[in-house]
């Protein structure tokens, strides 16, 4: 029976859903021997730093991974970047078919006059620093003033501003960095606006978040209840079901505001950025709104906005995305989530997105390459392996359990390697 090589780049749910797929069409006549490459030495991806913290139902995806993970036919080379320790070329040339799986992780920018300034961030950086990512442990994240805005109306800016929001002791038994939760504890933010340039018919957030809101239990969450009616009534009755659902939360949470918490969330919609302003740091947000122009004063700006792809040589990138057609990119290359078809979904859109991809890789397979195994190209290089990896998650979760805590995530390069047992080939 013929086995074929398969090479998936980047450890994330679109990876792992992409190695899924492919032993799904494993079957008597063929199988697969699948290698993931993952530049840092943990995999997961944004199930590991991009879910919120204290949505820790969401990463109970892991499992699946893991599974797919333990399986005879699977390889794990972590701390292992493609374009730097190994070309695409080569993986092109050692592997029967290759998938990027590298997802979309540059902020993208609003192109507005004060975005540099010292104050202003992108969700993706905040969010990798509150979820421990190895490479943006030194985010400088002001939490000095009364007030912050975030800017967008999608899911990762109701991440950012519950994060913000919440009174940092509800962060303890969760999995965020600990260089967080001592900011937040520190934090003097008590007001959130979530700024969304259109009306709350288009927003871009997902009901079971928005519905999650009036659940929180030291933040008041206010939404003005004339301004969804009036969307209500815009929309009409031919409104989408994922319209309907989610002006019929916002309503809920406008007719069920709570005013007694010293922590809010404010929604504020029609509200386009229009320039940060500040003298070295940020000091407000100017925004033109359907009647006039306002300005909210705040020293925190964080923007939430969408993200692009990061390059990777020998790819070729367009839009912030990997070019391709329905995920084929080149010769043997392929492409799933979020690099094929840019930010959008959650993550089990990943699933039905990854079968599409690995559906067509398989009416593309000829006979299998066989060449020699890719680890002579590794020579010498420090490369963390499932087993190191489930090194790092037992030191993580054993150094969680006496906080009550999921894990205690390792905030440093040098920390999660201390932690992996370490295979050097
Ligand atoms: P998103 O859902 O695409 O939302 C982006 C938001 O940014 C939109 O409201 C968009 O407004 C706004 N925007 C874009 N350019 C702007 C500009 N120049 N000025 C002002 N606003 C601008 O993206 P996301 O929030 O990054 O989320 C990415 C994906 O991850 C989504 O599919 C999301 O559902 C998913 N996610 C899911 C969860 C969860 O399930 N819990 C959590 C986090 C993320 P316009 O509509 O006007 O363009």
């Amino acid at each position: 029976m013929p086995t074929y090589k398969v090479a998936i780049v980047g450890a994330g749910p679109a990876g792992y859903f992409a190695a899924q797929a492919i032993n799904n069409i494993s079957d008597i006549d063929r199988s697969f021997a699948i290698d993931m490459f993952e530049r840092l030495p943990t995999p997961w991806g944004l199930v590991r730093s991009g879910v919120a913290p204290d949505h820790p139902k969401i990463k109970t995806v892991s499992k699946v991974f893991e599974k797919i993970a333990t399986g005879e036919n699977f390889r794990l080379f972590a701390n292992v970047e493609i374009g730097k320790d190994l070309t695409v070329e080569q993986l092109q040339d050692r592997y029967d078919a290759v998938i990027i799986a590298t997802g979309s992780s540059l902020g993208k920018k609003l192109g507005i006059p004060g975005e540099d300034l010292r104050g202003s961030l992108s969700a993706a950086n905040f969010v990798p620093w509150y979820n421990a990512h190895p490479d943006f442990s030194d985010v400088d994240v002001p939490l000095d003033s009364q007030v912050a805005v975030v800017i967008g109306g999608g899911n990762v800016a109701m991440d950012v501003a519950r994060i913000l929001a919440l009174e940092p002791s509800e962060l303890d038994p969760t999995d965020t960095a600990d260089h967080a939760i001592d900011a937040f504890r520190k934090s003097s933010i008590r007001k959130v606006y979530i700024a969304i340039r259109r009306g709350p018919e288009y927003a871009a957030f997902t009901s079971p978040e928005l519905r999650d809101l009036p659940k929180l239990e030291h933040t008041n969450v206010v939404v003005g209840e004339d301004e969804i009616s009036a969307a209500i009534a815009r929309v009409g009755e031919t409104a989408e079901k994922d319209v309907k659902s989610n002006l019929d939360a916002m309503l809920f949470i406008a007719q069920n505001q709570k005013t007694e918490h010293e922590r809010t969330i404010e929604f504020l919609f029609s509200h386009t950025p229009k320039q940060i302003q500040g003298n070295g740091k940020v000091e407000g947000v100017v925004f033109s709104t359907s009647a006039t122009e306002v300005t909210i004063k705040c020293g925190l700006v964080v923007t939430a906005i969408g993200y692009n792809a990061l390059d990777i040589p020998g790819v070729p990138f367009e839009n912030g995305k990997v070019v391709n057609i329905d995920g084929r990119v080149k010769g043997n290359m392929y492409v799933v989530g979020w690099a094929k078809r840019g930010p959008s979904g959650v993550i089990g859109t990943n699933k039905s997105d990854a079968s599409a991809v690995i559906e067509l890789l398989r009416q593309d397979l000829n006979e299998p390459k066989n060449k020699s195994d890719v680890t002579e190209l590794l020579q010498g290089k420090t490369v963390v392996t499932q087993k190191d990896w489930e090194a790092i998650n037992a030191a993580e979760i054993a150094a969680g359990e006496p906080l009550s805590k999921p894990r205690r995530k390792g905030i440093t390069w040098d920390q999660l390697m201390a932690h992996a047992e370490i295979y050097r080939f």
